[in-house]
């Protein structure tokens, strides 16, 4: 049954892509498998999915010991400091910074491994009180001050758009997600290397991809609902 939500969520993703004159593999598809057991993670895997996105530290380090094979874990929530210690050098790529301490104590983690550390930029795009992510009026101050860094390295920037009716209410959003993508690239900030945009999830990922998503970030769509505990 996943392996058809898989195919669906694909079928759409090529739509897009299409859509937007893109080619397919332009956009990487992260499966987001957050609260789903190991086994549902196996079943995508088994359909040549590499990417997961796991929102939580703890949890993606318990799938990460129980599932040997090599697969890109996106970390994709929000990153407490005195959890850096646990993913560098284990993510892929972390999605979520929004600070300069966050940064520098990814920094600190980082060197001791004599590792590199890619990450993203999270930008709080409706200006929502209660989301993570920066304004991105600061999104260029705060990248220069990052790229001072010499362990962690700035690959693009992510976002979550706030909460809207229709997909295409989200389009405005991307829109200058992209917009501030292309004015961070044009400060050609040395060390800086603007690769990824990661946005869209369920509600969402199509029109993201026709706005220029090179990331979508899709939990539901393929793994079902997810239950919380209360
Ligand atoms: C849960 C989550 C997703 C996936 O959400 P769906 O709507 O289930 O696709 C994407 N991005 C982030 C940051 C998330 O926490």
């Amino acid at each position: 049954m996943l392996k058809e939500n898989l195919e669906e969520v694909e079928r759409r993703i090529a739509a897009a892509c299409g859509r937007a004159g893109r080619k397919r593999d332009e956009v990487t598809l992260i499966a987001v498998s957050k609260t789903k057991p190991v086994s549902a993670i196996r079943e995508i895997m088994g359909c040549s999915v590499v990417d997961f996105g796991e929102n939580k530290v703890q949890e993606m380090c318990k799938k990460m010991e129980e599932i040997k094979e090599p697969l890109h874990w996106h970390l994709i929530g929000h990153l407490q400091r005195n959890k850096v210690k646990y993913i560098v050098g284990k993510a892929y790529l972390i999605h979520s910074v929004d600070s300069i301490r966050l940064a520098k104590e990814i920094q600190k983690e980082a060197e001791k491994y004599g590792k590199v550390c890619p990450v993203l930029i999270e930008i709080n795009i409706g200006g929502e009180e209660s989301k993570d992510g920066i304004p991105k009026e600061e999104a260029i101050p705060l990248i220069r001050e990052i790229a001072e860094l010499s362990c962690i390295q700035v690959r693009g920037l992510m976002t979550i758009a706030p909460p809207v009716e229709k997909p295409e209410d989200a389009r405005g959003y991307f829109k200058e997600m992209r917009e501030l993508f292309q004015a961070v690239e044009a400060e050609q900030i040395p060390g800086v290397e603007m690769k990824e945009l990661s946005m869209g999830m369920t509600g969402d990922f199509e029109v993201a991809i026709e706005e220029g998503a090179t990331m979508v970030r899709v939990g539901t769509a393929i793994f079902g609902e997810r239950q919380y505990a209360v």
